[in-house]
């Protein structure tokens, strides 16, 4: 451990850890990263989870909310070796009888592909796609900030208030248009009869649209190592195999920043923390979890419709019907028969990631929380449904439950990717309700992880509010 004490700490090394750790380097701070794992990069890493040669993300796949992030845009990671690799689609929906809904990257193609549905697609999207800027600065701001482009906030907010099952339904008639739209939307992990679940759906287009959704050349741990990079650039240091159980084994610091769950804060600065913010911390809400597949396959997933080998994301569960009832099911605690599968094609687009002819596969479906069933028969006959021989071409699987993503790391609460469960009561009180949710009552502690505003995703920008706070609050300084 180092002699002297930094100017500030974080506790873990996700994509939000390291972003509020930049921003406080940059605003002239000494910062200290501490690491439990050996490897940095929380839900950026990835590694031969199967066969040698077979590069797996283990947790995000797609970049597609960091490169709609004002953090990630504004850094230049490409002189640290980071390469981003665009498929000709963002994603894909088959649906039954070889069909498929296709997004592609532009609105108008997307709706050139959608029938008689298309004009009501150009109708919703295109003006949010035309305001993709200013949506994504509403969406990925702390909670409570007037909007700064109030007309866009409106256009968005309307719909985005809505049900996924609400505004597809209305919307569209016609299956591919609903399923697409549906789809989107599921990443919620919430019932999508629920008001507000609209808006996962419509932020997700925008960002496939208007940035793209990209896949790491060599694999998702490049963008955490390239993070990293920049972080010891700018005179950081990241300590690894060195989990925090305590505040007592850190040096002093004026601002100690934790990249963790509420409730890994109240277990770690407890003492430290008022009781009744204690309580609300551990009174804070986990959503479903996840079962996570990762394929070494002999050849490309063999999809029968065309348009899904274009696509680097595949939404693998049927139609817009049939999608609600199996998240449905997650949320009344059962396992759904016909899972909603999230598929990515890495291998298709960047040849790093297996070796001369192989490919690989990944995907998850949602599931009730801690659940301990194995639903690798299920996702695997859903993607068979939609791509047939694809069984016949895996050559090795690695399979995640909930506890072992937990186990992975810890700030998947019974296998909850997104920090906590965002439905429209915690959207505003994560992880308590309080003006500023970065900081806690106690001086100089505060939680910058995707418990915070504005959530799951790798865009980095609870850590930059976080570190914001932090410069404000103890270093009467501006990141
Ligand atoms: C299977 C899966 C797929 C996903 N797919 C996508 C995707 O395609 N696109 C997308 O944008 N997002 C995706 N996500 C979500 C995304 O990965 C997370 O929202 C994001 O990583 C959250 O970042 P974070 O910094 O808040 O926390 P994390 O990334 O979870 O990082 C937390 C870090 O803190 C460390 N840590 C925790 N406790 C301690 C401690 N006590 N001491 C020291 N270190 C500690 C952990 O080891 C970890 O490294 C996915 C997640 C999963 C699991």
């Amino acid at each position: 451990m180092r002699a002297d004490a930094p100017d500030a700490i974080v506790v873990g090394s996700g994509p939000n850890g390291l972003a509020a750790a930049i921003t406080l380097a940059r605003g002239g701070r000494s910062v200290v990263v501490y690491e439990s794992h050996p490897t940095i990069g929380g839900g950026i890493r990835s590694a031969e989870l199967t066969l040698p040669g077979f590069v797996h993300d283990i947790c995000s796949a797609v970049q597609g909310t960091s490169t709609a992030s004002p953090f990630f845009r504004g850094l230049d990671l490409e002189r640290f070796g980071l390469e981003l690799i665009d498929p000709p689609a963002p994603l894909a929906h088959p649906l039954d009888g070889g069909r498929a809904a296709v997004l592609e990257r532009s609105a108008v193609d997307t709706a050139a592909g959608l029938g008689a549905d298309g004009a009501a697609y150009s109708r919703l999207m295109g003006p949010l796609v035309r305001d993709a800027d200013k949506v994504m600065d509403l969406v990925l701001a702390p909670i409570f900030r007037i909007p700064r482009h109030p007309l866009a906030a409106a256009r968005f907010g309307l719909p985005a208030l809505r049900s996924a099952v609400g505004l597809a339904g209305g919307r569209f008639r016609g299956e591919e248009a609903r399923a697409l739209l549906t789809g989107v939307s599921a990443h919620s992990m919430l019932r999508l009869d629920r008001p507000l679940t609209a808006s996962f759906g419509l932020v997700l287009a925008i960002t496939a649209h208007a940035y793209g959704w990209p896949v790491v050349r060599g694999g998702t741990q490049h963008l955490a190592d390239a993070l990293a990079a920049e972080f010891q650039s700018l005179g950081g240091e990241i300590v690894t195999d060195h989990p925090v159980t305590s505040l007592a084994e850190l040096p002093a610091a004026r601002a100690i920043l934790f990249d963790t769950t509420p409730r890994a804060l109240a277990a770690i600065a407890g003492d430290r923390l008022p009781d009744g913010y204690r309580r609300r911390l551990e009174g804070f809400r986990y959503g479903p979890g996840i079962v996570k597949l990762d394929w070494a396959l002999s050849a490309p997933i063999p999809w029968q419709a065309e348009g899904a080998a274009r696509a680097g994301t595949v939404h693998v569960g049927g139609t817009m019907d049939e999608i609600q009832v199996a998240e449905e099911d997650v949320s009344r605690g059962r396992h759904p028969e016909r899972p909603f599968v999230i598929v990515v094609q890495q291998s298709r687009f960047d040849p790093t990631r297996a070796p001369e002819g192989g490919h690989t596969g990944w995907a998850y479906c949602h599931v009730p929380s801690g659940s301990t069933f194995d639903m690798t028969q299920r996702i695997e006959a859903q993607v068979e449904r939609f791509a047939p021989g694809f069984r016949d071409t895996i050559l090795a699987r690695s399979v995640r439950l909930p506890a072992d993503m937990e186990a992975y790391n810890p700030n998947y609460v019974g296998g909850d990717i997104n920090g906590g469960i965002q439905d429209l009561r915690q959207l505003f009180t994560r992880p308590v309700a309080r003006l500023d949710p970065y900081s806690t009552p106690t001086r100089g502690i505060y939680l910058c992880s995707s418990s915070t505003p504005p959530g799951g995703g790798v865009h980095g920008m609870c850590g930059v509010w976080a570190a914001r706070s932090a410069l404000r609050r103890e270093f009467n300084s501006r990141g």
